[in-house]
């Protein structure tokens, strides 16, 4: 920290935490091994409002947008004062957050300062940013995941107006959002990357309809959401007609990078394995030693690719192509302790002795991450592409219209 200004602003922000979340190093519901909660409307409700609270607070102590230049309610700050607050935050007790949180703050909240207008950006980034208003994500749809492109929900020029029709899928927190981000295609005769435009959808509109989607871990933190004729007036539209590709490129990649930046606690870590290793008094048989050796090895990679991912956004690089690196070892990790406390737990991981069935939790949604935000897949794709440079898949799409 060689800029004095941050090391001063760094001691002003910890004494800032300090006063508003109480000691570094308390964690809270240190047993919480869930990826994924299984919660009532009532207790999703209730969970959301303690971390609007906080992100609120933090929002008008002016530590919610660090970046973001000041005329948008931003502090206007270089990267690497990001990259130091969210350093000291991971020493406090932050309250637990959701995916509809990183969504609303981290993607649509961008986007939005990217490539709203004027009047969205007043009317929006400041509510998006301390979470007043919540909004989701609505691009994967039945016949579109991987490839995002080939989204077929359809939105149609009516005067002042688009008239939307679609379905999307697997949308994290719909229930919950007031807004969501839509990628719809307006124009199925030009190649399908083209043809595609970004509004932001009032989930109050006649004609959307959420419906939640149960999950293997019991909860129902996903959605489909059905539109149906759906009038969205085009002061919604974000960015211009056709420019709805490379919003959804802009915001994968903030996706991509938060990630892998392990910045948010979903579930088991490793210190929650080594802690359940010393309970069962396993800590010493070799096999399980290398079992926690392994696991703490690729914890260790993946703190060190998101580091590095964090020093290239601190000198101000877009997010780069290695965040891909930092997905697909976070997702990784997840798993890998999952399983390996499966293996320690042996058929108690299945009954509810103690808090060993917190675990299943873990086990059960922990594969999820290898889906989300790009799978496993992709990243690698991208990885081979981008970072090491080997040639392209061949693609049968290129240069043909969507129909
Ligand atoms: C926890 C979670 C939260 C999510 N939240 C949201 C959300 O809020 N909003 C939203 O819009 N979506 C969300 N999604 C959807 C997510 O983006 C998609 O599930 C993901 O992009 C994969 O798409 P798909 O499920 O259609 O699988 P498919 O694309 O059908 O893939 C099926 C399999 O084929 C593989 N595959 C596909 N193409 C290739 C290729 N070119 N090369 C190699 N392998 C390939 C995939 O890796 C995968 O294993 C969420 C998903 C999860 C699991």
């Amino acid at each position: 920290m060689t800029d004095p200004n941050l090391s001063q602003w760094a001691r002003d922000a910890y004494r800032w935490l300090a006063s508003t979340l109480g000691d570094a190093d308390s964690q809270p519901e240190a047993t919480d091994m869930a990826v994924f909660h299984d919660l009532t409307e009532q207790q999703e409700t209730q969970l959301l409002n303690k971390i609007r609270a906080y992100r609120r607070a933090r929002f008008d102590a002016g530590y919610g947008a660090l970046t973001l230049p000041t005329e948008y309610g931003g502090a206007g700050l270089p990267a690497s004062y990001a990259v130091v607050f969210n350093q000291l935050e991971q020493q406090f007790p932050v309250p637990p957050s959701t995916e509809l949180i990183s969504v609303t703050t981290g993607l649509v909240a961008p986007a939005v300062a990217l490539f709203g207008t004027e009047t969205q950006r007043s009317k929006f980034l400041a509510a998006l940013l301390c979470t007043d208003m919540l909004a989701c994500q609505l691009f994967s749809e039945p016949g579109a995941g991987s490839d995002l492109a080939s989204l077929s929900c359809r939105a149609e020029r009516d005067g002042d107006h688009w008239v939307i029709s679609g379905q999307k899928v697997w949308t994290s927190g719909a229930r919950h959002a007031d807004l969501g981000m839509l990628l719809a295609r307006n124009d199925p005769t030009v190649v399908k990357h083209a043809g595609i435009t970004a509004f932001l959808l009032p989930l109050d509109l006649p004609g959307v309809n959420v419906r939640p989607i149960r999950q293997m871990t019991g909860g129902s933190s996903f959605n489909e959401v059905f539109l149906d004729n759906v009038h969205v007036p085009d002061e919604l539209r974000l960015g211009q007609v056709g420019q709805g590709w490379k919003i959804a490129t802009t915001v994968l990649a903030f996706e991509r990078q938060a990630s892998g930046a392990g910045t948010r606690r979903k579930g088991g870590s490793f210190a929650d394995l080594l802690a359940l290793a010393r309970r069962l008094d396993v800590s010493a048989d070799p096999v399980v030693r290398d079992q926690l050796a392994s696991v703490y090895v690729l914890a260790e990679l993946h703190a060190a690719t998101a580091r590095r991912v964090a020093r290239a956004s601190a000198a101000g690089a877009p997010p780069v192509p290695a965040a891909s690196i930092g997905k697909l070892v976070s997702s990784q990790l997840l798993v890998r302790i999952g399983e390996t406390a499966t293996d320690l737990l042996g058929m108690r991981a299945v009954a509810h002795i103690d808090d060993a069935f917190a675990w299943t939790k873990h086990v059960l949604g922990a594969p999820g991450y290898r889906l989300a935000g790009g799978t496993d897949q992709i990243q690698r794709n991208i990885i081979a592409e981008r970072v090491l440079g080997l040639p392209a898949e061949p693609r049968s799409d290129k240069g043909i219209p969507f129909f």
